[in-house]
């Protein structure tokens, strides 16, 4: 049964704001989005007033979840300070990004700034560590350095989950072959899906990949703060989050308060993605969280036929660069018609040619990143 906008809009309005007016009528909503029995929208409000909203919130998402036929209902309350309004109340203090307040958490986040990425590891009961994979910009194989990593965990005998938070752009639907939706449990968690032996989540199983494009950077932290708690990770060694690209105040705001405990930023050779790169190793330096290396990406042109190597842009600059900034270097990746080919069938290179030599490479990646998290591990 598919459920329309307008018996959304319907629910909605049986909900009333802090001051009693219908929040069809609040002027808070955003689009709607509701395809398949999955229905996502935010509530936008004054962050000098979410505290009130947050119960309205949950009535809301209630409301919608009664109606017959929804199957997932995600409802993010995102809160923008108005310019000269008060600063939202202790204890949720502003987190140092301007204008911007995320709110949807269960419990207060962590501070950022000086704040130690130990104190952040807690956060996610069962889960030991959570990675991010950045880079400065798009198209440079994030996702699937990401999936492939997350794999080559997987061989070292670890429980690894990935977290597609690339809200932009959520190409783990397409890099892992799942499009259903996730089921809940009884405490009405998303269970992820299973494949590859990972657990899996990202924000396309719940909306269309053009809803997700139109976000913005408060709707990001609220949608990913969700996808992190609201969901049944089960116990996991590591947790790889796949951030969005760039360096702008979403992933910054993204980057202080997922509770990262390294970051690895992937690269390609090209001088223009090395500055990106440098962005965001600055932006990791910003909020304490240790950068556990950088990999080049795309590195050389491996011919599918013969094997020969072309280093068609250059070589060596990821590597030069990281020792620059005195951060590990994990590896080089080759830019291989194999690597396209699968990960844009759902067969990850990883999974479907575990002896081949690509998996070798991530499998080392996968074996240093393990080895920066036991440092990283070690008491100060
Ligand atoms: P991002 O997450 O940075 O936007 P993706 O992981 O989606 O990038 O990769 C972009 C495209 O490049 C995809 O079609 C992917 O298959 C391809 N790709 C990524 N890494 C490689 C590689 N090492 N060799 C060949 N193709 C690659």
């Amino acid at each position: 049964m598919s459920v329309t906008q307008q018996q959304v809009l319907d629910s909605l309005a049986r909900v009333k704001s802090p001051r009693g007016v219908a929040l069809t009528n609040a002027n808070v909503l955003s689009a709607i989005s509701a395809s398949d029995g999955k229905v996502f929208f935010s509530i936008n409000v004054d962050a000098a007033e979410a505290r009130a909203w947050e119960s309205i919130r949950a009535e809301a998402e209630a409301a919608v979840r009664a109606i017959p036929g929804v199957t997932t209902v995600m409802v993010a309350l995102t809160a923008e300070r108005k310019p000269g309004s008060a600063p939202p109340p202790p204890p949720q203090p502003s987190r140092g990004t301007p204008g911007v307040q995320p709110v949807h958490a269960h419990k207060p986040p962590p501070q950022g700034g000086a704040q130690s990425p130990m104190a952040r590891q807690s956060e996610i009961p069962g889960v030991a560590a959570v990675i991010a994979v950045a880079s400065g910009k798009g198209g440079v194989g994030k996702s699937t350095t990401a999936l492939n990593l997350a794999l080559g965990l997987r061989d070292l005998g670890l429980k690894v989950g990935l977290l597609d938070a690339d809200i932009y752009g959520p190409s783990v639907p397409r890099l892992t072959g799942l499009h259903d939706k996730p089921e809940l449990n009884d405490e009405r968690k998303m269970i992820p899906l299973r494949r590859f032996g990972l657990a899996i989540m990202s924000i396309g199983f719940l909306v269309e990949e053009e809803t997700a494009m139109i976000w913005r950077g408060p709707m990001v932290m609220s949608a990913v703060t969700q996808m992190l708690r609201d969901v049944e990770w089960g116990t996991l060694d590591v947790l790889v989050v796949d951030m969005p690209p760039g360096t702008g105040d979403a992933q910054l705001t993204l980057a202080q308060n997922v509770p990262l405990k390294g970051a690895v930023i992937v690269s390609t050779p090209q001088d223009l993605s090395l500055i990106d790169a440098r962005r965001g190793l600055a932006m990791f330096k910003k909020v304490n969280v240790p950068v556990l290396g950088i990999v080049e990406n795309m590195s050389y042109f491996q011919c599918p036929h013969c094997g020969t190597r072309s280093d068609i842009f250059g070589h060596g600059g990821a590597r030069h660069e990281a020792e620059k900034l005195d951060v590990p270097f994990l590896g080089e990746i080759p830019l291989h018609m194999a690597i396209r080919a699968t990960s844009d069938a759902g067969n990850p290179v990883v999974d479907s040619e575990p002896d081949g030599p690509h998996a070798a490479i991530y499998r080392a990646i996968a074996g240093q990143v393990r080895d920066q998290l036991k440092g990283v591990s070690a008491p100060a």
